[in-house]
């Protein structure tokens, strides 16, 4: 593994230098908000205990099976938090969450009500990738759960969108449907955090039914409308 690292450094270094490119090659992650961002110490490290805490699950089909976790994208200081379902096979391979054709979709409909994965924070409902994207099992969401609502507390937003059926029915119940349930404010209190909550269509089920769309836009509107009612300026 060090080595297979370590041939693509040496490749790089000498792509870099043949370009000619004034920029400096470095072998560190890059972390897109750190100039930005004034992610408080102790919101980082119950970020970081959360992801830890996720990545120790034990005896878990979905771990076993994935090669990532897919922990969150976006800005964790945003009001505006995003849960899908779970990662697919881009997610999987990236460790990041909707960076695949659903992602493609979902960043221009966060585009059409002038917000970004730097104004928004993006996680799912389940953190690995489940076997052949078949849809997480009850089991398995239910084992899930705690890990969602710990994640709600620390970023504490004020306005949630879940994308599809899954990511309802784990936060707002079982006895209802997304076309039903879409397009209306729920108001939740989970620990600390006492978000309005709106369902819309998973981008995923939209490249499916095009003609969805329609209902999409007016969720995001909603959205939009909130956001400027609670004075967000995201
Ligand atoms: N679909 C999801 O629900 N989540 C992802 O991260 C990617 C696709």
């Amino acid at each position: 593994m060090t080595r297979k690292i370590n041939t693509r450094i040496i490749k790089l270094k000498k792509y870099y230098s043949l370009i000619n490119h004034k920029l400096i090659f470095k072998n560190e992650t890059i972390n897109r908000y750190k100039k930005s961002l004034n992610l408080s110490e102790k919101k980082s490290k119950n970020l970081k205990d959360l992801k830890d805490d996720i990545s120790a699950i034990k005896n878990c089909d979905l771990k076993k099976f994935a090669n990532n976790l897919v922990f969150s994208d976006g800005n964790p200081n945003s009001k505006i938090m995003i849960i899908g379902e779970a990662p697919g096979a881009n997610e999987d391979k990236e460790g990041l969450p909707f960076v695949g054709r659903a992602g493609i979709l979902l960043d221009k409909m966060l585009a059409s009500i002038k917000l970004d994965r730097t104004k928004v924070y993006i996680s799912n409902v389940v953190n690995f990738r489940p076997p052949e994207n078949r849809k997480p099992s009850e089991n398995e969401i239910s084992r899930y759960l705690p890990f969602l609502l710990r994640h709600i507390e620390i970023i504490n937003p004020k306005i949630i969108l879940l994308l599809g059926s899954t990511a309802l029915n784990a936060l707002i119940g079982r006895d209802t449907v997304i076309s039903k349930a879409r397009g209306k404010w729920y108001k939740k209190t989970i620990g600390n955090a006492n978000p309005f909550v709106i369902a819309s269509f998973h981008p995923a089920f939209l490249m499916r039914q095009p003609d969805q769309k329609k209902l999409a836009w007016i969720d995001l509107k909603m959205i939009r409308t909130k956001i400027s009612e609670l004075d967000l300026n995201p």
